[in-house]
């Protein structure tokens, strides 16, 4: 490795680009060189730091965990590290370690205080690497947020059927309840339960019984215009919201569902035909000032009362 000590060497880096090289003379009399080993921890979390470490040859990544496989940065020659403990008197926030072998200045705090002070070129470049960072860092934290948004939307969908699930329904029915009254607009509520569903699988097995019940949300998803909602409430239940739809527009809707359903193949994983199922429908609309309990408790009674109809059919709270 070749050794960086001259002041020539030092303009090339980023810290000192439009930097006198007598300044740069002046901090190579007061700053170490100093050779370091890859995988060498150079920082710490929880220490106290009283130096910048630029380096001059090789890598350094900075991670969260010592043994931590996701490398928050790879900084490279012309970087620097431990600048911002220094700034803001705060202790070392992440690991340092040499990712290969290394050669570094040394820069006490004190000496990069003086810098900054005798030199208008090495603050505006410090400046900027800083703002580089952060704005690397603002990226990493938008990316995350992303991820986690992913994630959270991942955990409102049901897995065999690809609704959403109860969760969606329960953040998401006070605001689509809200939306509505302050539009002055009606919402309907459709409740569904499959028919013999236990018998159903019983006789055709659990298998089969779910190659059922995503056949019956296809159907449902068949239905929707963009506005409405569809969730699976339970085992073999379904709730859909229908936005903007009085209880006249809601029945045929749910006539339409449940013909559809009770038409619809069901196939195993072979392609082997199934038997079909049918489903009883409890259709309601909202009151004024009913509550989202009050609401569901209201086409759960209409759908009990298609279940003592004989099933296979649509009723209306
Ligand atoms: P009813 O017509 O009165 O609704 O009768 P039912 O048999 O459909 O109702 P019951 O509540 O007695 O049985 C529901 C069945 O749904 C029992 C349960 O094993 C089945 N089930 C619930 N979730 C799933 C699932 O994810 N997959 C399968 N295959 N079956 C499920
Ligand atoms: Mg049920
Ligand atoms: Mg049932």
């Amino acid at each position: 490795m070749q050794l960086a000590t001259t002041p020539k060497d030092l303009t090339n880096l980023a810290l000192f680009r439009g930097e006198s090289p007598d300044t740069l003379e002046w901090l190579l009399d007061y700053a170490e060189q100093k050779n370091v080993n890859a995988g060498e921890v150079l920082l710490a979390p929880g220490e106290t730091n009283e130096h910048l470490l630029l380096i001059l040859d090789g890598s350094v990544r900075i991670q969260l965990e010592p043994n931590d496989e996701k490398v928050l940065a790879h900084l490279q020659a012309g970087q620097c590290i431990g600048e911002m403990s220094i700034i803001e008197h705060e202790k070392v926030s992440a690991y340092a370690i040499a990712d290969t072998d290394c050669k570094l200045l040394k820069i006490e705090g004190t000496i990069l205080w003086s810098l900054i002070n005798r030199s208008h070129a090495i603050a505006c470049n410090l400046l900027f690497i800083l703002s580089s960072r952060v704005r690397k860092n603002n990226h990493m934290v938008i990316e995350s947020l992303n991820q986690q948004r992913i994630y959270e939307e991942f955990s409102k969908i049901d897995v065999l059927t690809n609704l959403h699930n109860r969760r969606w329904l329960d953040e998401t029915m006070d605001g689509i309840i809200d939306r509505c009254r302050i539009n002055s607009e009606p919402l309907s509520v459709v409740m569904i339960d499959v028919d013999h569903f236990k018998k159903y699988n019983d006789e055709n097995g659990h298998l089969a019984g779910d190659m059922a019940l995503r056949a019956v949300s296809n159907s449902i998803q068949e239905f929707l215009r963009p506005n409405d909602g569809a969730a699976r409430f339970g085992g073999e239940e379904f709730v859909i919201l229908l936005p903007n739809t009085n209880l006249k527009s809601a029945k045929i809707v749910a006539e339409r569902l449940r013909s559809g359903v009770s038409s619809t193949s069901i196939f195993d994983s072979n392609n082997s035909a199934l038997p079909g199922v049918t489903v009883s429908v409890g259709v309601t609309s909202m009151e004024p000032n009913q509550s989202v309990e009050e609401l569901l408790a209201s086409a759960d009674s209409a759908l009990y009362r298609a279940k003592n109809s004989g099933r296979d059919c649509v009723v209306l709270c």
